[in-house]
């Protein structure tokens, strides 16, 4: 079984928020004050599950777990136990996360004897100080000590740096050698116009094709056909190694081979990052409806996933969404 939407794009991979709380407020991501769902309008763990399942069934292959913090949900080794189950019996072949790497010295192991061979850590810088504060107040000791963990865990890790406006533009050949010399992938973010924060989103963006430009000038990169079924570019050097992604919605537009739809943590699906439209699926299956009934919204979702995400930011025109990061989780 197969999803393909109306543009013939095959639908692969499911991202889902399991919580949209955190254990940091990153400054792009997050205001300082944020209010953080009741409880009551999560998706339990049961929910989730049952999401997936209906998604692997259709033709799902690829699960990245993510939020708000990922490894702050309660529970969430049993969740990543019961999908870690399906891979041997269903079409599902990866369960992967995204996470702020605070907790992972914590769980590391576990994530490995569940079946997590692969993680994304984001760090947006290496300095404690700058980290603290584009944190608003995470302690970088604990990430070095997460990543460790995944390193001796037999965990592949690979870096999501978003790289922001006089914030770490300087810092960029420092992380890579950084992860160069740990022989970590390394993969850039550009800022994107989810609902606004404290600081307007002009005053945050970068454009990665100019940083490419001016990074390519020295370490003359190499295109490479590296593919982790996301959206990044890879690129090699004989500078470096390790490979370098970039993730450029805004200027290096990649919806043309989009492979992913997303659940937020109240069982919203979002077609696209960069568009408002939903389907709910939490009252669907509060509701009792059966399987088929939600195999059916599925296919009804995905007729309707848009062709382009419709972020932009400018000096004049600023199209945002009206949800932070943390509902979807990237
Ligand atoms: N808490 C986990 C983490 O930080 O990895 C998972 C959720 S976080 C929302 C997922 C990714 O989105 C992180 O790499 C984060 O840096 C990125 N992110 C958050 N807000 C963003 C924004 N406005 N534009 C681009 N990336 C953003
Ligand atoms: Fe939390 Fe991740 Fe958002 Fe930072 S980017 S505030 S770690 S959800």
């Amino acid at each position: 079984m197969e999803l393909i939407d109306q543009y013939l794009r095959k639908v692969n991979y499911l991202r889902v928020s399991v919580t949209d709380r955190c254990d940091l407020r990153c400054v792009y991501c997050m205001k300082e004050k944020m209010q953080f769902l009741p409880r009551s309008e999560v998706l339990t763990l049961e929910e989730i599950e049952r999401l997936c399942d209906n998604f692997i069934e259709l033709g799902v292959e690829k699960i990245r777990l993510t939020g708000g913090e990922p490894l702050v949900r309660n529970d969430i080794i049993k969740l990543i136990e019961r999908l870690n189950y399906k891979k041997n019996n269903t079409n599902l072949n990866e369960i992967t996360l995204t996470t702020n790497g605070t907790l992972l010295k914590q769980y590391a192991k576990q994530l490995k004897l569940n079946g997590v061979n692969r993680i994304n850590v984001s760090l947006d810088t290496i300095n404690p100080k700058k980290y603290n504060k584009i944190t608003r107040f995470g302690n970088i000791e604990k990430v070095f000590d997460g990543i460790n963990e995944c390193l001796d865990s037999d965990i592949k890790v690979k870096i999501n740096t978003v790289v922001i406006k006089d914030f770490n533009e300087n810092e960029i050949e420092e992380l890579l050698s950084w992860t160069s010399n740990k022989k970590i992938d390394l993969t850039f973010i550009e800022v994107m116009p989810m609902e606004e924060t404290d600081i307007s989103r002009e005053y945050q963006f970068v454009s990665l094709s100019e940083t490419y430009d001016n990074l390519n000038k020295k370490y003359k990169f190499i295109k490479s056909d590296h593919n982790t079924g996301g959206p990044a570019r890879y690129f090699t050097s004989f500078k470096l190694s390790n490979k370098i992604g970039f993730i450029s919605p805004l200027t290096n537009n990649f919806c043309a081979t989009c492979n992913r739809v997303r659940i937020s943590s109240t069982g919203k699906l979002f077609m696209c990052l960069g568009q408002n439209d939903y389907v709910d699926f939490r009252e669907i299956m509060r509701k009792d409806y059966s399987d088929d009934f939600i195999k059916e919204k599925i296919r009804f979702a995905l007729n309707i996933k848009p062709k382009n995400h419709d972020f932009m930011i400018g000096t004049k025109i600023n199209k945002y969404m009206k949800r932070h990061m943390n509902v979807t989780g990237g």
